[in-house]
């Protein structure tokens, strides 16, 4: 026998509200008609008394096996108890018996998860012995020898099978808040001065509480096989009508009435069926993963896709023949709880050879996103729902996973924003560039090494072999930096995307990482898209620019162009904020001159964008 063990991943995922949680599981057919069984058979335990004149443990020899009559609507069994009384009084047995032992579960195990989970220390060490001990022990063998010591008490049993799946529960806890304590909010919340009682009911409870229910849904059903079980084998207390001692009568008589199985047999199924089947959809409610199933995936998303491009060709297309990228009217949207959320809408830009293009806008504005769906990285619950990406005379959009990956690292490459979450740290960082290398150019590894090497030397690394010997913790963000540059131009790509290449790095730092992309850029002619949200860097190294914001894109102009008159509100006042510390300057003229240049940087320094 398996006890219900915690899911491999704690769902850690925001709770949404009780009102929330109800409306979106009675969308689901299978929860409304697990609810309204689930009801029915408590109702009937309930009002068993009502439902019944019959005595359920009365016995009469003259109405053994009685058949169906208007006494016995479902007849008799072997010792002559009515069958419907039994059925609707045992309802109470096992659901109440079930109750019991998920009760004293969760009273066991949630108080200890979270005080293990949250404490940690010795509590932790010693309770999570104890489960480990609990769950090593055969719960079947606990159950057969508490029956045979304290009298048969079916509720005893139960209350003891309760402690037996407590370390379950306990585990599930611990689990889920371990990962929600290391959260920066909870530590915010510490850091300000909230007690911890305050913080576990504000902020741990609200994620424990959805594994919790689900969990409690299986281990009801679970209760009432495991108590059917043993009341099969006789060890229930036998002055108390039950399912599992009706089929033990019923399997007494099974040549002569083979129906007394069917009463309890299917009280039991339906009973367990539901609790199972509402836990899922407990689970799907809390996952809001409801949503994300009813979403076309796979081949027919992308036949959508395909069917949805608008095959015109517009003047952006046009006039750029020479064009390495044009990006058509990207839209991305999330299905969300209250419906779609658009965060890309209607972007198009064109990026030409050798030409670096500036994607500004304030935080949030779409930049990454849009990068994310150049490079086909966008997250699967996407929907990119409309849009033409041509690299290189060739159409992208509708590509499946593999057939992009020929392009993305080969010849559309990407440097991220937080170098150090994009290497491995189990890894030495020369296997890691070593590896795409090998892989695209289909070098040896002795040449793939040297290239390697050579390229390290290239981005300014001054000591390439012991970079290239070591992990990823032992270097600096800055030369991390450099690195994944490396890594991105290693493949001789025709594009690369910068994801704010050098928010993440210090002020000093980050002007040398933009010069090293601009001369990378130029000695090797790529077309780059820089997505940044300051102007500095714009004015420092781009030739055109695209300016984004809430999604759209305001204006697109050749940088000299839009410092000298930016045209829409939004840059102006992007501008102006950029601006705002510098020196005053003379009015523009038809180019920016390297002063402003020089005053955007030192504003750049001076406070943030
Ligand atoms: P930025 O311009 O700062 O790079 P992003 O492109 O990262 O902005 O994000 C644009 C918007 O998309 C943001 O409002 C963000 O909340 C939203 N967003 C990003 N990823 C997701 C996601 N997986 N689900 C829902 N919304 C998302
Ligand atoms: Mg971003």
């Amino acid at each position: 026998m398996t006890l219900p063990q915690p899911e491999a991943t704690a769902h850690t995922a925001a709770v949404p509200g009780r009102a929330g949680l109800l409306r979106r599981l009675l969308r689901s057919p299978v929860a409304v008609t697990c609810l309204v069984l689930l009801a029915l058979i408590s109702l009937a335990g309930l009002f068993a008394p009502l439902l019944t004149g019959q005595d359920p443990a009365h016995t009469s020899l003259t109405d053994s096996l009685a058949p169906m009559s208007g006494k016995h609507p479902l007849g008799g069994d072997g010792v002559g108890r009515d069958v419907l009384a039994r059925l609707l009084y045992g309802t109470r047995t096992s659901l109440l018996g079930a109750l019991l032992a998920v009760a004293v579960a969760l009273v066991i195990g949630v108080p200890a998860g979270l005080v293990a989970g949250y404490y940690r220390k010795w509590f932790d060490a010693v309770s999570s012995w104890l489960a480990n001990l609990l769950m090593a022990v055969p719960a079947i063998i606990v159950l057969l020898v508490v029956m045979s010591a304290v009298g048969q008490n079916t509720y005893i049993a139960m209350a003891v099978f309760g402690v037996l799946m407590s370390p379950g529960v306990f585990r599930l806890i611990r689990a889920s808040v371990i990962s929600v304590r290391e959260e920066l909010y909870v530590d915010a919340a510490r850091v300000s001065g909230l007690a911890d009682p305050r913080i576990i009911r504000r902020h741990i409870l609200p994620v424990v509480q959805a594994p919790t229910i689900i969990q409690a849904a299986q281990m009801l059903g679970l209760g009432i096989v495991i108590q059917s079980g043993l009341e099969f084998l006789g060890l229930g207390s036998a002055d108390q009508a039950s399912w599992g001692s009706m089929l033990n009568d019923a399997f007494a008589n099974i040549y002569t009435k083979p129906v007394l199985m069917v009463w309890p047999g299917v009280a039991l199924a339906v009973t367990v069926a539901a609790f199972g089947l509402l836990g899922n959809a407990l689970r799907d409610a809390l996952d809001g993963s409801a949503v994300k199933a009813r979403r076309p995936r796979g081949a027919a998303a992308r036949k959508r896709v395909a069917e949805k491009k608008a095959p015109s060709v517009t003047p952006e297309t046009a006039g750029a023949e020479d064009a390495l990228l044009v990006l058509e009217g990207l839209k991305v949207s999330y299905p969300t709880a209250e419906g779609e959320k658009t965060v890309v809408d209607g972007v198009s830009l064109t990026v030409r050879r050798g030409e670096v293009l500036g994607l500004v806008g304030e935080s949030g504005s779409g930049k990454s996103q849009t990068a994310f769906a150049v490079l086909g990285l966008l997250p699967r619950e996407a929907r990119v729902s409309s849009g033409r990406l041509v690299f290189d005379g060739k159409e992208l959009a509708g590509l499946g996973r593999a057939e992009l990956n020929r392009y993305r690292g080969r010849r559309i490459a990407y440097v991220p924003q937080e170098p150090m979450s994009n290497l491995d740290p189990s890894f030495r960082i020369g296997s890691q560039l070593v590896e795409p290398v090998r892989r695209h150019l289909g070098l040896s590894a002795a040449e793939a090494k040297a290239k390697t090497l050579g390229l390290l030397e290239r981005v300014g690394i001054a000591d390439p072999e012991r970079v290239f010997n070591s992990y990823p913790h032992q270097i600096s963000g800055g030369m991390a930096q450099r690195v994944l540059i490396a890594g991105a131009v290693s493949c001789e790509p025709d594009l690369l995307i910068a994801d704010e290449p050098t928010t993440a790095l210090d002020v000093t730092v980050q002007a040398e990482v933009l010069d090293l992309i601009r001369s990378l850029q130029r000695e090797r002619n790529m077309g780059v898209i820089l997505v940044t949200h300051d102007f500095g860097v714009v004015a420092d190294i781009c030739d055109r620019v695209t300016v984004m914001q809430t999604g759209a894109v305001v204006e697109s102009a050749p940088v000299r162009q839009l410092f000298a008159e930016p045209r829409h509100p939004y840059t102006r006042m992007l501008l102006s904020s950029t601006l705002e510390d510098a020196e005053p300057r003379p009015a523009l003229g038809p180019a920016v001159p390297a002063s402003v240049a020089t005053s955007m940087n030192t504003a750049r320094q001076e406070g943030p964008a």
